[in-house]
C-alpha cells in the first residue's frame, strides 16, 4: 500500500474483476484508450491513467462499488463533467475514476415547494432548462454550464455570475444524498427550508471536492424566473469607481442586481484587441470595465439602466457606456466576459489564480499584485477578470513554462494573499493544484479539524486521494 492508502499489485486485478461483475460491461471501462479520456479535468494538470472507470447507474451501484474499493483499498476519484479548474477530478496513480455520467436526469420538480430533485450527473444547463419550463429557474450559473454537473457544482460549491443575488451553491441546496467510502448511504432528500434538528450535515459534503463522499442526488432550491432583465457595460476610471458604482447600484436597484462583473484593462486588451476572442463593444481605453445586469422593476429595466448611467456619468464615475438593446447585443456583451475560458487556452503557459478577498480590498490587492509581479522576471504578463461584487478575481499570470517560474510566482502571490487575509480559492476549489497552499488561507487548527472529519468519513483515505490535503496524513 502506498502513502495515500492505495493498494498495488494483484489485489488491483482482483478488485477490477469484482467491479466488472458488479457493474457489467456498460458500467466499467478498462481499455487504456477509453480510460485515458477520464484522466484529466480542465485544469491542465495531467492526470494518471485510471486503473478503470466506474460508471454506476444508481445509488445502490455506487454504494456497492465503494464497498468493494474499500475492501481492496483502491483509491476512487469522483468525476462529473471534468470542467474543474483545480485538478480535483484528475485521476490519481493506481486509482479508479467513478464517473456520474450514467446517473443523469431530473427526478422531480415540485412547483409549489419550488424544488427540483436531480441525479448528480445531470448537466447544470439541463437543470436550468427544466426549471424554466415551469416558469422557475436554478440560479447557480457558470460558463461551463453545458458540461458541469450538479454533483460537480455541489462538490466544488460552485459560485459564478449570480452569487451576488443568490449566494453560492451551498445556499441553493435543500437536500442531499451521498455515499461514504465504506458504501453506507447518507440520504436526506427533504425539501424543508427550515430544519434545525441537529447539524446540517449536507453542508459538509458541499465544497468537500469528493473527499468525504460521492454525491448521488440533490434537492435544489429554485427561484422565480426573471421575467426581463437589462445589461450594460460601463467604462470606468478604476476599480475604486466600480466599488462606488456597486454602492450606487445597491441604493437604486436593491436586490435586483443579478450580475456585477469586472474586467481590468489587461484582460480587455487581450480578448478585444490582442486576440479576436470578442469584438470590442466600445472604443477607447479605460481603467476598468463593468458589466451590470438588473431585473426589470416597475419601469423598463433598460430605462432604469440608462438613468443609472447618467447618474454615474454626472458623478464622474463612468466614462462611457453601452446598453444592450437586443438578445444578440446581450450575448455580445456577455461574450467579452465569458471569453476568459478561451483566453485561458490562448494565453500560453500560465497560473490561474482564483482569489477571494473582501470586496472592498480587491482593487488594492490587484494593484499590489501588479507591482509585485512587475518586479519578477519570471512573470510575463497578467489577465484580471472577476466577480467584483463578491471580491473574487481570476488572476492569470503568464510565465516561461518552467517549474521554477511557477513555483516562484505562486509563492509570491500566495504570500501576498496571506498578508491580506484572503482565500487561495474563492470558487474553483483546492483540488490537487492548490493543495500545498491551503495553509495560506486556513489555520493549523482549522486544518486539523478538516483532517479529523476526513478520517471519520473516510478512515482508509480512499476518496479522492491527493485532493485538498497535499500530504499523506489525509
Ligand atoms: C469555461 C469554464 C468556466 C467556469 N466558470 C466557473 C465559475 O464561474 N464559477 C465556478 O465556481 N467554477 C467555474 N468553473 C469551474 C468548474 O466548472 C466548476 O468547478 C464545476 O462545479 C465543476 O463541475 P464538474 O461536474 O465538471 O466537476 P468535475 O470537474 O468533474 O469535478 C470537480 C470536483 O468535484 C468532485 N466531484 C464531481 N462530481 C462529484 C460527485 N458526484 N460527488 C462528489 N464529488 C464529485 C471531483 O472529484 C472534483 O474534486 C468553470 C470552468 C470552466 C471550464
Amino acid at each position: 500500500m502506498d502513502r495515500n492508502g492505495i493498494q498495488h499489485g494483484n489485489a488491483r486485478a482482483v478488485a477490477v474483476t469484482a467491479l466488472t461483475e458488479l457493474l457489467g460491461p456498460k458500467g466499467l471501462l478498462t481499455a487504456a484508450p477509453d480510460c485515458a479520456r477520464y484522466a484529466s479535468d480542465q485544469s491542465g494538470l495531467p492526470g494518471a491513467l485510471p486503473l478503470a472507470v466506474l460508471r454506476p447507474a444508481s445509488t445502490d451501484e455506487v454504494s456497492q462499488a465503494l464497498a468493494l474499493c474499500s475492501r481492496y483499498r483502491i483509491g476512487v476519484v469522483p468525476q462529473g463533467g471534468r470542467t474543474g479548474l483545480s485538478g480535483g477530478a484528475c485521476s490519481a496513480e493506481g486509482a479508479v475514476v467513478l464517473s456520474t455520467e450514467r446517473m443523469a436526469g431530473i427526478a422531480e420538480i415540485d412547483r409549489e415547494a419550488m424544488t427540483l430533485t436531480a441525479w448528480a450527473g445531470t448537466p447544470l444547463e439541463t437543470v436550468q432548462e427544466a426549471a424554466r419550463t415551469v416558469g422557475l429557474d436554478y440560479p447557480v450559473d457558470i460558463g461551463a454550464r453545458g458540461t458541469a454537473t450538479i454533483g460537480g457544482t455541489i462538490a466544488t460549491n460552485a459560485g459564478g455570475i449570480r452569487v451576488l443575488q443568490h449566494g453560492m451553491t451551498r445556499a441553493n441546496v435543500l437536500g442531499l444524498e451521498a455515499v461514504l467510502a465504506d458504501g453506507s448511504v447518507v440520504s436526506r432528500l427533504g425539501k424543508t427550508v427550515k430544519d434545525n434538528s441537529g447539524f446540517d450535515l449536507k453542508q459538509l459534503f458541499i465544497g468537500s471536492e469528493g473527499t468525504l463522499g460521492i454525491v448521488t442526488r440533490a434537492v435544489l432550491q429554485l427561484c422565480r424566473q426573471v421575467p426581463q432583465s437589462a445589461l450594460a457595460l460601463f467604462a470606468l476610471p478604476d476599480h475604486a469607481a466600480a466599488l462606488a458604482c456597486l454602492a450606487a447600484a445597491r441604493r437604486r436597484f436593491g436586490s435586483r442586481i443579478t450580475a456585477f462583473e469586472g474586467m481590468w484593462p489587461d484582460y480587455w486588451e487581450f480578448v478585444c484587441h490582442a486576440t479576436s476572442l470578442a469584438s470590442p463593444p466600445m472604443a477607447g481605453r479605460h481603467g476598468f470595465y463593468l458589466l451590470i445586469e438588473v431585473e426589470a422593476g416597475s419601469e423598463g429595466a433598460e430605462d432604469e439602466l440608462e438613468a443609472f448611467f447618467a447618474e454615474l456619468f454626472e458623478a464622474g464615475l463612468a466614462e462611457d457606456g453601452v446598453l444592450a438593446k437586443s438578445v444578440a447585443e446581450m450575448r455580445a456583451l456577455w461574450r467579452v466576459r465569458e471569453a476568459v475560458g478561451e483566453a485561458d487556452e490562448g494565453f500560453g503557459p500560465h497560473i490561474n489564480f482564483d482569489i477571494g478577498l473582501s470586496p472592498s480590498a480587491l482593487g488594492r490587492f490587484c494593484d499590489a499584485a501588479d507591482v509585485l509581479l512587475a518586479g519578477m522576471l519570471e512573470a510575463k504578463g497578467t489577465l484580471k477578470v472577476g466577480h467584483v461584487g463578491d471580491g473574487n478575481v481570476h488572476l492569470l499570470v503568464a510565465h516561461d513554462g518552467s517549474g521554477r517560474a511557477e513555483e516562484r510566482i505562486e509563492a509570491a502571490v500566495y504570500g501576498l494573499l496571506r498578508d491580506w487575509n484572503g482565500a487561495v480559492t474563492a470558487e474553483h476549489g483546492i483540488g490537487r493544484i492548490k493543495a500545498r497552499w491551503i495553509g495560506h488561507s486556513r489555520t493549523p487548527e482549522e486544518l486539523a479539524m478538516m483532517r479529523g472529519l476526513k478520517a471519520q468519513f473516510d478512515p482508509l483515505g480512499i476518496l479522492n486521494p491527493g485532493a485538498l490535503f497535499a500530504d499523506p496524513e489525509r
